[in-house]
């Protein structure tokens, strides 16, 4: 089984030379070890957030209690899907689907109690399951609709547009009568904010010195919510030109991750008068939502109303890079690795 491990913490910005392929060899049978179920790993996710818990465990943002800290050396988790190579759990079979929490490698090894749920791929293509159909989903689902609380025409602002959350967040908006502008890192990403995925308008953040006034130029009547993906300078200019009772839903503050940038300062009189509501949040809370975002988001990509964008790179030994590349911008979309055929 070859799999990726950090080598150490890591406390600012991931390079390659943090991370190692190991490999160990595995015994396809199950009987007196702590291993209840092995999956043969299909696609798996890489995360922003992941960095976060690969900071030294005394860094204020480590061990962040939804997530546990990695370990160096160990196998990394991560959202994903594969297929049931052995089982000894009631409810999985040889031979079936499954989507849930396996590892950066080749097989995951599943303890007794791993979140580990049966796939019905429903028709569509197996990475959707990872992205616009799995956590990513979720998170833009329940962010925008019980986060950001949207009324019918309303004026919505989301950062990192293109990218996995952001373009789902920005579709629902339009979906659902508001009236949406994003940011990106590249011209590339504004067309197709634009021409593909029906933002009324987008603008490169790369490419201003000023974002409160580019914000303003956007949203000269201010906007009522500001779907939060990156924190920091956005993050300011975006409350500078919210409107009255506006909402910010904040969903992560990749900015803020690798400690190269600095962190929001909020001017915190502007939200008393303008009577913010600033909600930090995370997927996991809208479970109950589950079920509602499924068939809403399957109806849509059914339906051609939605576009699941999906960048893939293909192997072990690309999930460093494809990590890193988050943090630069290299993805268009939900970011995932193939490790096998089907
Ligand atoms: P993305 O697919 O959006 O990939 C990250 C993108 O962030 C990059 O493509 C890049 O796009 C942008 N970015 C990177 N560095 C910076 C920077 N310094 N300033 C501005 N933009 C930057 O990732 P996800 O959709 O998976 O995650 C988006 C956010 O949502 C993250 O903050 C993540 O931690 C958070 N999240 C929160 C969850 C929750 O439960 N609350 C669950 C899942 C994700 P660009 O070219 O535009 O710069």
């Amino acid at each position: 089984n070859k799999f990726v491990a950090v080598k150490g913490h890591i406390n600012g910005a991931p390079a390659e030379s943090d991370f190692e392929i190991k490999s160990e060899t595995i015994f396809l049978s199950l009987k007196g070890k702590e291993v209840e179920v092995i999956i043969k790993n299909l696609y798996v996710s890489v995360d922003p957030y992941q960095l976060n818990r690969m900071k030294t465990q005394s860094s204020s943002q480590a061990a962040i209690s939804f997530a546990t800290a990695i370990t160096p050396g160990h196998a990394i988790d991560t959202y994903g899907v594969g297929r049931v190579v052995v089982s000894e759990r009631a409810d999985l079979e040889k031979g079936e689907l499954v989507v849930g929490l396996l590892t950066w490698g080749e097989y995951t090894l599943a303890e007794p109690g791993r979140l580990l749920n049966k796939l019905d791929p429903m028709g569509q293509d197996l990475p959707h399951h990872v992205g616009a159909l799995g956590f990513s989903g979720l998170t833009a689902y329940g962010g925008f609709y019980k986060v950001c609380k949207p009324k019918k025409g309303e004026s919505v602002f989301v950062s990192a547009a293109s990218g996995s959350v952001g373009s789902l967040v920005g579709q629902y908006a339009k979906l659902f009568g508001c009236r949406v502008v994003g940011c990106a890192g590249s011209q590339k990403k504004v067309e197709l904010l634009k021409e593909k995925l029906g933002f009324d308008d987008a603008f490169n953040y790369k490419e201003e010195t000023d974002l409160k006034s580019a914000l303003k130029r956007y949203f000269p009547d201010g906007m009522d919510i500001y779907f939060d993906n990156v924190g920091g300078k956005m993050l300011e200019a975006a409350v500078a030109n919210m409107k009255q009772f506006g909402r910010v839903a904040m969903c992560g503050v990749i900015s803020e991750y690798t400690g190269s940038s600095k962190r929001a300062a909020l001017d915190m009189l502007d939200v008393v008068y303008k009577r913010i509501t600033i909600q930090g949040f995370l997927a996991a809370d809208y479970m109950k939502c589950y079920a509602d975002f499924m068939k809403t988001t399957t109806d849509h990509l059914r339906a051609g109303k939605i576009h699941s964008l999906c960048d893939i790179s293909h192997g072990v030994d690309s999930i460093p890079r494809a990590f890193i590349g988050l943090f630069s911008g290299d993805n268009i979309g939900k970011k995932i690795v193939q490790i096998a055929d089907q």
